[in-house]
């Protein structure tokens, strides 16, 4: 991810970003959490430290952050993929 997606992916809010939705792209903040998951800091600023660089490579994270950091991952892959067919929120 790079510096210029350090915003809601919905709204393009710069703050308050505490969730993620694959439906939006990517990090979004707290007021359009509601399609996606809590996003913790310490998982996104994990897939930003991660991202690029070797798999040997990567950052220690707790067990928790790395758990939100592969749903978004799972997540993107599944929505962009059409693997699987999500309900659309109402
Ligand atoms: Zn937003």
């Amino acid at each position: 991810m790079r510096n210029q997606e350090r915003k809601s992916r919905n709204c393009g809010e710069h703050e308050h970003l505490s969730g993620f939705s694959a439906a939006a792209g990517g990090v979004v903040c707290s007021a359009c959490e509601a399609g996606g998951f809590a996003l913790s800091h310490d998982a996104y600023q994990w897939l930003l430290d991660a991202v690029g660089k070797p798999l040997a490579e990567t950052p220690a994270v707790a067990p928790r952050a790395l758990a939100q950091a592969e749903r978004a991952i799972r997540e993107t892959a599944e929505y962009h993929a059409n693997v699987r067919l999500r309900p659309v929120l109402t």
